[in-house]
């Protein structure tokens, strides 16, 4: 026999879920076990094959035994009591279910059919459309270049941007990126847990910041003490978070939060980083971070500086090239992207990550919470976002391991992205402070995330 005729390939051992559609015909009307493995036939799900009857009957009685389905006598005429099989409430809730895993089982096998058409030929996209040979060829040199170390020209970038959201050229490009995130990080993710330590009414303003004074939208200061936040972070660390983030406003004062991460520091692994994001900083003062346990840092130019915020741009980019030689990591992400932002602002910030030699880089919708500017308009989609995420990896390469997107997004992490935040009390994306975790995506949520994606999820070891 030929060996193909049995291999797996063939089909032939594919799951025909049989319980589902049974627990679907018999959920409409109690019947009769005959009738049910009548109408399982007419499905379709079985193919030119007529259903194993004596399989079905034997299912039927499991499920009886089970309790997701009951007998029901139905006198007759011409004979003893038929035994009709009808659903019960658990039944209901298992079909619930089912519907859940079902879509999840959909969604996944979209998944291996894009990346098997991929490997097929890498000049088709997921959806089997061919990608023209020019864009492709200019894919695979943004690539080989990006692996060998070397910054994208502005030009390149701009490019990679324009391509249409659901083109041939934007789906081989999230392949590319997801094979990126395998070469350059090991196929590894990692959870970046954020606790907002203070906030309070800032008079900068910023008009994407539920914090700015104007707004109003966040009328008293408030500040979590330091053994809550240190509790915050022992508890992100047990779950698995890999940077426990101490985010704290201008107002927090630099000495307090020198302290602040001493008393992290003493509690959290060593193994897991902490961030702080800072302002403009000397030298002396990145040392003193460092020695009070810090290892990275958060700066970023942000679209918009200068016109959405009283920041110079210009001084923000020094800050970022002396972050480059303070000795602390740098982490990035081009943010916080709205509708109205074009390539080419975003090409700008990216390139700024990139020349700053951001290890963390990535991309942050802006929330347009109600009562700040930005209110009325909707926020970026996610194709757009999964998008940026993907032209990052593509043009980081191997100098950018992390790639992060934020809010939580499946397609920007099937498209490389490999990590996600989590969040925690004041957060500049809300009117409310958070006590559990933002939006109720939590570490575990990140974890399974990255596992459906096919990630190995990284806990520390930094
Ligand atoms: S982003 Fe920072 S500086 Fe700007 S308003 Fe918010 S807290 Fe203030």
């Amino acid at each position: 026999m030929d060996f193909l005729e049995s291999c797996p390939c063939s089909g032939g051992n594919l799951p025909r879920f049989v319980q589902p559609a049974l627990l679907a015909v018999v959920a409409r009307e109690p019947l009769h076990g005959y009738v049910i493995a009548r109408r399982l036939a007419e499905t379709g799900l079985f193919g030119e094959h007529a259903p194993d009857v004596t399989g079905i009957y034997r299912m039927l009685r499991s499920m009886e035994k089970d309790g997701v389905l009951e007998v029901r006598k139905e006198s007759s005429d011409s004979g003893p009591a038929r035994r009709m099989y009808a659903v019960t409430p658990l039944g209901l809730r298992c079909l619930e279910r089912w519907l859940a895993s079902l879509a999840a089982h959909q969604e996944h096998l979209g998944r291996v059919l894009r990346f098997v058409r991929s490997a097929r030929d890498p000049r088709k996209s997921g959806n089997g459309v061919e990608v023209p040979a020019e864009d492709a060829v200019f894919l695979e040199g943004v690539r080989r270049r990006a692996m060998e170390g070397e910054l994208p020209p502005r030009g390149d970038i701009l490019r990679l941007l324009s391509f249409a959201p659901g083109s041939p050229q934007a789906e081989l490009m999230g392949v590319f990126a997801r094979q990126m995130a395998r070469e350059t990080a090991g196929n590894t993710a990692r959870v970046w847990a954020a606790i907002g330590v203070d906030c309070c009414p800032c008079a900068m303003n910023c008009a994407f910041c539920a914090f700015g004074a104007r707004w109003g939208v966040v009328r008293r200061a408030h500040e979590w003490s330091v053994d809550e936040v240190a509790g915050a972070a022992v508890r992100f660390a047990r779950e698995g978070a890999s940077w426990i983030v101490l985010r704290t406003t201008e107002h927090y004062g630099r000495t307090r939060l020198r302290a602040l991460a001493e008393a992290v520091r003493k509690v959290v692994p060593q193994d897991r980083a902490l961030v702080a994001n800072t302002g403009q900083m000397g030298p002396e003062e990145a040392a003193a971070l460092k020695a009070a346990g810090i290892s990275v840092i958060y700066h970023a130019l942000r679209l918009g500086e200068g016109r959405d915020t009283p920041f110079d741009p210009a001084e923000r980019r020094a800050a970022l090239a002396r972050a480059g030689i303070s000795g602390l990591k740098l982490a990035h992400l081009v943010e916080p992207v709205g509708v109205e932002h074009g390539d080419g602002e975003i090409a700008d910030v990216l390139l700024a990550a990139l020349e700053a030699g951001a290890e963390v880089c990535g991309t942050m919708g802006r929330v347009n919470v109600p009562g700040t500017p930005f209110e009325a308009l909707p926020a970026v989609s996610g194709e757009r976002l999964a998008h940026i995420a993907a032209v990052t990896r593509l043009c980081g390469g191997v100098r950018t391991p992390y790639i992060c997107v934020h809010p939580p997004l499946l397609q920007a992490v099937e498209w490389g992205a490999n990590v996600l935040v989590v969040e925690t009390g004041a957060v500049p994306r809300d009117d409310t402070e958070v006590a559990g975790e933002w939006r109720d995506f939590s570490v575990r949520d990140a974890k399974e995330m990255f596992r459906q994606c096919g990630y190995v999820v990284k806990e520390g070891e930094l």
